[in-house]
């Protein structure tokens, strides 16, 4: 069953059972074909193109594989095959608590789907969860590291638990300033942030896609904002859906350490970009974090004992 339990779970987990959906690629419009495959301990999420030749067709969801941020962030092997727009199925497979998974596709974008996470959501409830006799490691975060990226910035620092503090700004366009706070010991990621849709400025689309970019994108996969609103028909689905997609973003992107963070980030502007920076930062100071075994530390029921101490070390 999908449910809290896989998400803290102390052992590694899986999908149940394969589930497939299709849907346009935000860059190229075209249609691509993707289906979740449970995978065994220790494969983490890896996607595997299956319109390039066989030895060349693995891309692993890696920090490290990140070759663009510009308009979602791309993964490229050794080989130079890529997979573009990973960030919101990696914050679905995060929220979910799915630990290990193949990710096969026809082509070299995860399809946009609707613009959130919830369709990968959706999928991974009717594939299931299966829990693995191996250990899931959490990534443990000792001490605060910080980045900037222009007016960006982005802190990670000790937490007994995940916990998310941003804020975006678009000073002089429709998007008021947006702050919020997500402590995902007590909040579902599901419930918080998966519905919350990518944006984009109507001007913006049009000149993007005379250069031949962001074709797939519609109204139909983005909030598009004119220059006083919201473009689309339905509105939106939260009176604050900028910041929480901002916040999945965020999810996905740090998702592509491999492991479950320990810590809590505080960042304003966020972007791809930076939120790449932070991991590289973080992973690249060695005395910044340490592996921890979940078998050996059941910080879960040492947080729900003791809530108001942990939350009061958060310094969010
Ligand atoms: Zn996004």
């Amino acid at each position: 069953m999908f449910n809290g339990s896989a998400f803290h779970s102390s052992h590694q987990t899986t999908l149940a059972g394969s589930v497939t959906c299709s849907g346009i690629g935000l860059h190229s419009g075209k249609t691509v074909q993707l289906t979740l495959h449970p995978a065994d301990a220790d494969t983490g999420i890896q996607f595997v193109r299956l319109d390039v030749a066989e030895d060349k067709s693995v891309v692993r969801a890696y920090y490290l594989n990140v070759s663009d941020t510009m308009l979602g962030t791309t993964i490229t092997n050794e080989y130079g095959v890529s997979v573009s727009t990973v960030e919101h199925l990696m914050a679905a497979l995060w929220g979910a608590g799915i630990d290990n998974a193949i990710a096969t596709l026809d082509g070299a974008e995860v399809p946009i789907m609707d613009g959130s996470s919830e369709p990968f959501v959706f999928l991974i409830e009717c594939a299931g969860v299966k829990t693995l006799s191996a250990h899931r490691d959490t990534l443990e975060v000792l001490k605060k590291v910080s980045v900037q990226e222009g007016e960006s910035i982005a802190t990670i620092r000790p937490f007994d638990g995940f916990a998310l503090n941003i804020a975006i700004e678009y000073p002089g366009t429709a998007i008021p300033r947006q702050q919020a706070q997500y402590d995902f010991s007590t909040q579902s990621f599901k419930h918080a942030l998966s519905r919350a849709r990518t944006f984009g400025f109507a001007a913006d689309v049009e000149k993007l896609q005379a250069r031949g970019l962001a074709r797939g994108g519609s109204l139909d996969n983005a909030i598009v904002i004119g220059d006083k609103q919201v473009l689309n028909e339905g509105g939106l689905r939260f009176g604050d859906e900028f910041v929480r997609h901002k916040a999945l973003d965020c999810v996905g992107d740090y998702f592509l350490s491999s492991l479950r963070i320990r810590g809590a980030v505080s960042t304003t502007r966020p972007g791809h970009g930076i939120n790449n920076k932070l991991l590289r930062a973080l992973f690249a100071d060695r005395s910044a974090w340490r592996l921890v075994s979940n078998a050996q530390v059941p910080f879960v029921q040492d947080r729900q004992q003791q809530p108001q101490a942990a939350r009061a070390q958060a310094q969010l």
